[in-house]
């Protein structure tokens, strides 16, 4: 199937929102099989929509539209697409009942245009909103089918979720099959490096990299004729990328990184604590967001000043003198601190200038040091994040903190000094 996706709203064109429906749908449908021909924006203009409409049809068979179905008079975006379809509108029964419902549970009155939303092509599939009140359709006509979905995003992916794609499902033969790998601790570009032969050889399966805060995504996508041959090629690939990315790779299924560091804690039946200077409990956050985690965490110390170092973590008043709040040292000291306080067998440390300020040429802002320890095996990294916010340095410190978790819990411990 080829596909057209047309975002339709004024305020697109203006740059006042950033189209993001686009995107979402651009990785939805080709997730799904279908081939993204054109992407069209076009203002709340029902001649210039119509003219996308004709234009589009000419050598696909499928256009999705989003925007344009609200109650207001600027929402034309049905009464074109039904028109183009050869439709015309009428009362949706189930749609009034639905809007009635929805102003109710509100508790607002429902003005007499948000009765515009209730009418319909005549012969629409008509999708639900759970999330809002306008409904969106689906309407199919001589070759040509148009899928309608409302223009916010939290109303127009869940509808594309729950309705869209299970119709297009029924319509697309392909089978696909991905899979969305997650790395840390090696750049986009250097990924990249590592990979360009497999990326430049690609048939099928596919792969493609994304970069986010921190962390580099890849997926492996393949369009097989039966799942069985979709996920072995996915799986091959996969062993493939682990000889050559292993140690960077910490899901092969999408999972965040608290979630899979919490997941191997609870397996490992492996309690921990942390102390955070320069994160100032967004560590112990990050841990407490997944749900179970009350099984292994015991407790977060947020030890900002050099005293509270001293007190609370036993970090010698000589070492800080020595080496400064933000050195190896005072981080070592630190988890050792946590460590022998808690009794837990995995502690994490932190310490750093997260800046703006109080960044000198030898301890520049961005330097942060992270200790950590199992049972009785020592690490400490040395991180270094420079030109970023003070937010990015603090989120970026947070991310190695947790990989270091992974790194500990599965480095098996080696050689007699580490073992217990
Ligand atoms: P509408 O369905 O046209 O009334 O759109 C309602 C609101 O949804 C707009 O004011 C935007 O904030 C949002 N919206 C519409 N189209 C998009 C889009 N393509 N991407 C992101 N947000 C959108
Ligand atoms: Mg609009």
């Amino acid at each position: 199937m080829k596909a057209v996706i047309v975002t339709v709203g004024t305020e697109l064109l203006f740059g006042q929102t950033v189209d993001t429906n686009a995107v979402y749908l651009s990785q939805r449908l080709q997730l799904l099989g279908i081939d993204v021909m054109y992407r069209h924006t076009v203002g709340d203009n029902p001649a210039r929509l119509r003219r996308i409409l004709e234009l589009s049809y000419d050598d696909c068979d499928l256009v999705i539209c989003t925007g344009g179905l609200g109650p207001t008079q600027d929402d034309l975006t049905k009464e074109v697409v039904c028109e183009a379809l050869g439709d015309v509108l009428i009362r949706h029964e189930e749609t009034v009942e639905e809007l009635n419902a929805f102003f109710k549970k509100l508790e607002r009155p429902m003005t007499e245009n948000n009765l515009r939303q209730a009418m319909l092509p005549s012969k629409a599939l008509v999708f639900a909103n759970h999330h809002g009140s306008a409904p969106g359709f689906v309407l199919e006509n001589d070759g040509r089918t148009a899928i309608c979905l409302p223009g916010p995003p939290r109303e127009m992916k869940p509808m594309f979720e729950e309705s869209a794609a299970p119709y297009l499902k029924t319509r697309s033969n392909a089978t696909i099959y991905y899979r969305l790998i997650r790395t840390f601790g090696i750049g986009e570009s250097m990924l990249e490096t590592k990979i360009s032969d497999l990326i430049d050889a690609q048939t099928d399966p596919t792969l493609a990299t994304y970069a986010k805060e921190g962390e580099c995504s890849i997926r492996i996508a393949s369009k097989r004729n039966t799942m069985e041959e979709a996920k072995q090629a996915v799986a091959d690939m996969l062993s493939v990328l682990r000889e050559r990315i292993g140690e960077y790779i910490f899901s092969d299924d999408d999972e965040e990184l608290a979630a899979v560091a919490v997941k191997k804690l609870i397996e490992g039946g492996i309690s921990i604590s942390c102390a955070e200077s320069c994160t100032g409990g967004m560590f112990a956050q990050r841990l407490t967001d997944i749900p179970g985690v009350s099984a292994v965490f015991d407790r977060g110390f947020v030890t900002y000043s050099n005293n509270a170092k001293i007190e609370q973590l036993g970090v010698s008043p000589d070492t800080i003198e020595k080496y400064g709040a933000v050195s190896e040292e005072t981080a070592r000291e630190m988890v050792r601190g946590v460590k022998s306080v808690s009794g837990s067998r995995l502690a994490i440390a932190a310490t750093g200038i997260a800046g703006p300020e109080g960044g000198t040429d030898e301890k520049p802002v961005g330097l942060v040091y992270i200790a950590g320890a199992l049972d009785d095996r020592e690490v400490c990294k040395r991180i270094l994040l420079r030109g970023g916010s003070r937010g990015r340095i603090r989120v970026h410190a947070v991310l190695n903190m947790l990989f270091m978790v992974l790194k500990l819990i599965g480095e098996p411990a080696s050689g007699n000094a580490s073992r217990a």
